[in-house]
Parts: C-alpha cells; structure tokens; sequence
C-alpha cells in the first residue's frame, strides 16, 4: 500500500528490567493472568493474557505534566489534547555541539508560536549505556527555555538524558517551561529521522489523575519524501 505519508517512531521500547534513570527502579513486567492459567476460565481452545507492569513514572519515552513539578500543576487527566497530538513540529539539531546547555541562539529566526519544538542532541545514542546517565548530557538552558516560553512554544522535546543540567538543583527548564503549562518530553530517539519542518507530532499519554508523568508512544506524521 503506498501511502503519501509516512509515520516515524521516535520513542524507546519499554522492558521489563530496563534502567531509564540512574536511581529509579526499572519496570517489573509479569503476567496477572498467564495464558496456561487462563485455560481453565474460558472455553477450550480460548486463552488470554492479562499483563501487570509496576514502574515509576519516568520511564522510556516520557512526558512530563505542569503537575510533575507544581502541585497547583494540570495533572496528566487535566492536560488538553490540543498541547499533545497533532502539533506542527520543529526539530533543532544540535548534533556534534560542544556546548552542553543548547544557547537560545540556537533559535535564532525560527518561528516557535504553537510549535513542538524538538532537540536532536544524539545523546540517544547512549541509551541504554552508562554513558548515558554520566552527568554530561545537553539540555536546554534557562535563557532558551524562558525564551521558548515567551515564542508560544506549545511543548518542548528532547532524545537526551534530562532537559535540565542534572548539577543544578533547580531544574530551571522544568520549572520555567511548566510553570507556563508546556509539556516536556525526554527520552526522545530517532529524531534524526524526522525532517526538520513540516510533520505532526504526537506524545500522548494515558489520562491518570494525580499523576504527573507517563510514557508515551511519540511519533511524527510527515509527508513521504
Ligand atoms: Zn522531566
């Protein structure tokens, strides 16, 4: 079937076991109800399974809601569809910069306004790898991330270990950015498969009151090239 579009995955698979953040506990995947146990509820020949996952929130591909950080914060159940799904996308490549805190002239003339701003650092790269969660990653300074606030940026995304400089306990990308009502996701992967402009993007998660973050299934929509 040859489509006009193409649907690009930008989100890691999450197993049991896998460490996404150095001191969280990773995701213990079991059955509640295995398919051998199954056979003895329903008719011969029918089995399902019915699978049990305990995790932290931040886990794989995340995103982060104002309630992660602020009390008074839109939980995941208050979060509007429009700042999730079908977003005009922007990716900011910062591949190969020394410079770790992403300069706000790195958005130097482009038009933010409404848009899922995306950086492609590459540190995805190390997913998975001690070099990971070493101390060293890029995220978004706190010029970048006011000035993000001030364009109507209308969620920000990074494939890197943290948007914060994990050494400043202030976390001033989190506090700015959702302070404003803008999501965050990080953890982000692939990005170098999306065009730099012109595509949706998609972060959605499930709808849990009282709950601040959630994985999700991130993706963009682009026309095929
Ligand atoms: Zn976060």
């Amino acid at each position: 079937v040859k489509r006009d579009y193409e649907m690009i995955d930008v989100s890691h698979t999450v197993e049991d076991g896998m460490i996404t953040y150095k001191g969280l506990p990773p995701p213990v995947i079991t059955d509640h109800l295995s398919r051998e146990s199954s056979k003895g509820i329903y008719s011969p020949g029918t089995e399902f399974q019915i699978g049990k996952i305990e995790m932290v929130a931040n886990t794989g591909t995340y995103l982060d809601s104002p309630f992660h950080r602020y009390a008074d914060g839109a939980d995941l159940a208050g979060l509007d569809l429009s700042s999730l799904a079908n977003l005009d996308g922007l990716v900011v490549r910062t591949v190969g910069v020394q410079e770790r805190g992403i300069p706000v002239a790195t958005l130097a003339e482009l038009d933010l306004s409404g848009k899922a701003v995306l950086f492609h650092t590459g540190w995805d790269a190390r997913w998975r790898t001690e070099g990971y969660s070493d101390g060293t990653h890029p995220f978004v300074a706190a010029e970048t991330a006011e000035y993000l606030a001030r364009s109507g940026a209308a969620l920000v995304g990074i494939d890197s270990y943290n948007i914060d400089d994990t050494k400043d306990g202030s976390r001033p990308a989190h506090s700015i950015l959702l302070r404003r009502g803008i999501p965050i996701v990080e953890h982000l992967c692939g990005l170098g498969e999306l065009p730099d402009q012109n595509f949706k993007f998609f972060a959605v998660p499930v709808k849990v009151k009282g709950f601040g973050t959630f994985p999700v299934r991130a993706f963009g929509i682009a026309p095929t090239r």
